[in-house]
This record gives C-alpha cells, sequence and structure tokens, in this order.
C-alpha cells in the first residue's frame, strides 16, 4: 500500500489552477460554517496538487485531519466538485514533515480507476480491525469481510443500510482497503451516490462517456455509498442499473450501502431494485451501550499515538456512552469536543469538565425521562392496559412489550438493574437483563421491532421537550 503519511507532489502539475479553484471553496465554506471552525480547520488546510487529476488537501496533524474528515470533508467535496472545471479528486493528508516529494509514478497512477473518486480518502482510518463489533452490527461486519475477500461472494451485490452514523461508509472504507491491501492490482472504485451522479452528468457532457462506462465496468469491486441518493434520479439509476448487471455478470463484487432499506427508498427504479433482491441485504442498528462504549475505548487507544500520556478516566467514558444514544459519530464527536476542551490546552479529563463541556449538546439530545413516563409511553404505544407491564402474564404481546420497557428504562435512565425490576412488578435483576439482552438481540435481527422500539424511543424522548 501507498505510505499515506507522505503526499506526492508533481511539480509540473497545474498550480495556477488550483489555488483559484481553493479560494472559492474556501469562500464557499466561510459561508457555511462558524468563523470559530474555520479559523480552527480550514484556515491551516493547505491545497496542494499532486497530478494532473488529483488534488490533496494538507492538514496540519492527524487530530485535525480526522477532525475535518468527520465534519467536514463531505462538505469540502460538495463545494470542490461544484468549483473545480478539472473535476479533479480530492483526498485529504497529512502533512508528513518531510515536505513533499515529487511524485514518479504520477503516469502509472493515472490509469488508476480510483483517481474518479471524489471522496476516496483516508480509507485506511477505516479498517476492520477498528470497526467495534456487537449484536447490533455484526452481520453486517461479517458480510463485509467475505465481500473483501473476494473475487466473487455469494453476496452479490451487498446491500448495507442503517441509520445515519452507524457505521456504513466505515465498513466501505474497510472493504475498499483490505481488498486493495491484499490484491494490489484489483481495480477498486469506492465513490459516493452523490459522486456518481456527477461522474455521470458530466460524462455526458462531454466526450467521455464511453470511457466512464468501460472504466466502470472493467472493476473488479465497486463499492457506492449513500445510494439513496440516487432516489428519483431516473437517468442516472438507468447507467446504475446496467453498469450493476454487467459488473455482476462478470463476476464483480458491488456493495452499496443507503439510509433506509430498498423498500424505503422511493422511486427506485424495479430492476435495480429486483437485482438487491437477488443480493443480500443487510441492516446494521443503532449501537447499545455497550458497545457505544467499547467504541469509545478503542478510540481512546486510537488518540494514544498522538497525544502523550493520554488518558480518559472511566466515569467520563461511562459518562459519554450512557448520555450520547445517538449513533457512534454523534458519539465520537463529543469525545472530540472533550479532547480538544481539555487535553489540546493541557487540562487533565474529568468527569466534571466533560459534563461542563457536553452540557449543551447533552441537553439537547437528551430530556429526562422516568420509569413512570416509560411505562405510560409503552402502554399506550402498544394499546396495553395499565397493569399489563406489572402482571405476570406471559402472553407474547405483553412480554415483548414489558421487555422493551426494561430495556428502554435500562438506555434512558439512571436507575440500577434491581431498581428497574422493583419498578416493573417486583421481579429479580436477572429477569431484567434477560429482557435487554433479548430485546439487544432482537433489534439486531428484526427491523419491524428495532424501527417499534426507536418510534418509542424518540416519542419518549420527545415528551418533556
Ligand atoms: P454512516 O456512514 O453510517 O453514516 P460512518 O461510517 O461515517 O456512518 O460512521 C460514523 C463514525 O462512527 C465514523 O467515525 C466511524 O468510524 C465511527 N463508527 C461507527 N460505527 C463504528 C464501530 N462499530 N466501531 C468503530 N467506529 C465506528
Ligand atoms: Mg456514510
Amino acid at each position: 500500500m501507498a505510505n499515506h503519511n507522505h503526499y506526492i507532489v508533481n511539480q509540473d502539475a497545474d498550480i495556477n489552477q488550483l489555488q483559484p479553484v481553493w479560494a472559492m471553496v474556501r469562500e464557499g465554506l466561510g459561508q457555511q460554517i462558524p468563523a470559530s471552525d474555520f479559523r480552527s480547520w480550514i484556515d491551516r488546510l493547505q491545497a496542494v496538487p499532486v497530478d494532473e487529476d488529483r488534488v490533496a488537501l494538507i492538514a496540519p496533524n492527524t487530530f485535525s485531519r480526522d477532525w475535518i474528515q468527520e465534519n467536514l470533508f463531505d462538505l469540502i467535496c460538495k463545494l470542490w466538485i461544484k468549483s473545480d472545471p478539472q473535476n479533479r479528486s480530492l483526498s485529504l493528508q497529512v502533512a508528513s514533515g518531510k515536505g513533499p516529494s515529487t511524485n514518479t509514478d504520477a503516469g502509472a497512477k493515472k490509469a488508476d480507476p480510483a483517481s474518479m473518486s471524489v471522496a476516496d480518502t483516508a480509507g485506511h482510518k477505516y479498517r476492520f480491525d477498528n470497526f467495534v463489533v456487537g449484536p447490533s452490527n455484526e452481520v453486517a461486519w461479517a458480510v463485509s469481510k467475505q465481500a473483501a475477500r473476494g473475487p466473487q461472494s455469494r453476496f452479490n451485490p451487498l446491500f448495507i443500510h442503517g441509520g445515519y452514523g452507524l457505521g456504513k461508509t466505515h465498513l466501505l472504507r474497510a472493504i475498499a482497503h483490505q481488498s486493495r491491501a491484499q490484491s494490489p492490482t484489483k481495480k477498486v472504485l469506492f465513490l459516493t451516490a452523490e459522486a456518481f451522479v456527477q461522474k455521470f452528468v458530466t460524462s455526458l457532457r462531454g466526450t467521455q462517456s464511453l470511457e466512464f462506462k468501460k472504466n466502470l465496468r472493467s472493476l473488479d469491486l465497486l463499492l457506492i455509498d449513500d445510494l439513496h441518493f440516487l432516489a428519483g434520479k431516473t437517468a442516472t439509476q438507468e447507467e446504475f442499473v446496467h453498469t450493476l448487471g454487467s459488473l455482476i455478470e462478470n463476476g464483480s463484487q458491488v456493495v452499496l450501502s443507503a439510509d433506509r432499506s430498498p423498500g424505503e427508498i422511493a422511486a427506485l427504479d424495479d430492476r435495480l431494485r429486483s437485482h438487491l433482491s437477488g443480493g443480500l441485504v443487510c441492516r446494521i442498528a443503532p449501537a447499545a451501550f455497550e458497545l457505544r462504549r467499547e467504541i469509545l475505548v478503542q478510540q481512546v487507544e486510537e488518540m494514544k499515538t498522538e497525544f502523550e500520556n493520554f488518558k480518559v478516566p472511566d466515569d467520563v467514558l461511562d459518562f459519554l456512552a450512557s448520555k450520547i444514544c445517538s449513533s457512534p459519530r454523534e458519539l465520537l464527536g463529543a469525545l472530540n469536543m472533550v479532547v480538544s476542551g481539555t487535553v489540546l490546552i493541557g487540562r487533565p479529563v474529568t468527569l466534571e469538565q466533560a459534563r461542563d463541556i457536553l452540557s449543551d449538546v447533552v441537553r439537547a439530545t437528551r430530556v429526562k425521562v422516568s420509569i413512570s413516563d416509560i411505562k405510560n409511553g409503552t402502554t399506550s404505544w402498544f394499546g396495553l392496559g395499565k397493569e399489563d407491564l406489572l402482571s405476570r402474564r406471559k402472553t407474547r404481546n405483553i412480554v415483548r412489550p414489558r421487555q422493551i420497557a426494561m430495556y428502554l428504562a435500562k438506555e434512558l435512565t439512571s436507575c440500577s438493574l434491581p431498581m428497574i425490576g422493583q419498578r416493573f412488578g417486583g421481579r429479580d435483576h436477572t429477569t431484567v437483563i434477560h429482557a435487554i439482552k433479548t430485546i439487544q438481540k432482537l433489534i439486531a435481527e428484526d427491523t419491524a421491532l428495532a424501527d417499534e422500539v426507536e418510534g418509542l424511543r424518540r416519542s419518549l424522548t420527545k415528551l418533556q421537550s
């Protein structure tokens, strides 16, 4: 694999064309993000040409690269696509400290279809070994690993769906990264659906239409992220259906992601739908507390390479994992906020500091919910009688809601397991554990139930806002 820490610059590439484009992108950013973010992150970014087709944005350190990757890179790419008449691809890299070196194999690189990708960057940050696995994502993880092994997995196309921030892009990039690492000659292309549309539209305008198609169809592995973006875009879908058909026929692997299931994507081409049903559709469910906490632990481990003597106390991890339940993305964002409010300015991380720094976030994401709220909310959600949740009745239409209520009591309140058992008809804490485990497992397996739980959770957390 290429060394990602060293960016390569071709001195002949047209530097004059680059800075005005970057200035336009900066201007667009200035209008869309807070001035403080602009100063902290964008001001310190440098745009340098890599070769005719590629531009690198150089961040001063990995922390800032990762932050930008998470929070701004999508926006930067969008503005870039609009601003760059040469349609060069953009990557985000870290200054090597040694200064730019001259690219000697730019010619070889140019033929690589991967250079078609605008957002094809930082693949090394998203790997299988730093993807934390739990009941809500283990199926998606396992089939992704299988798809990375190639040449063609049994799951083709593989379609991974799940809510915002749950790890879809992480898995797709891990697949791309691993396949490239295993067989460097393999033609792998990762594209967001948005970039796909863009490529398609520009290829129609120019004379490169055939080349675009040929390039796509010669791939060994095609990954398209955020497919829901194609909803309603009939002409692009049409092209995509043909590409998909031809790739599958040739034995090439296709991996797709979207924020909802194929059935929920409006205006999806029927042939596309039928291709999808011939492959494997799998879902990433929201992460439970344990997984959220483990994701934090693993992120802290990664940060240790960045900051000397870096430590985050257990109570801070517990606090973050219990308060930020929306998605790993928000969770890691919160951790970053805590780190930049402490370590970066030379303070130790304490629970007190963390609470203080996140007070707004936590207030916004979470309203206080009591066990009574949960009981009332659950009975009315499922249309049960007041006493049903507390009763000893064992019919399934009562057992499930009861288990869901206990599960949510653990997720949304700070009550202990024995206390929850007590409040649900004087049950033992082992019953509560069993209920929580059952629901966790079902959430991972059963989309309808997962949606039910999510809907109820939302209605509960909205109650008092
Ligand atoms: P999506 O594409 O589903 O919106 P991402 O893949 O961008 O979500 O994930 C958001 C962030 O959370 C990324 O930084 C990603 O690395 C991280 N993340 C999500 N799930 C996991 C996981 N299981 N283990 C480690 N990191 C995760
Ligand atoms: Mg994504």
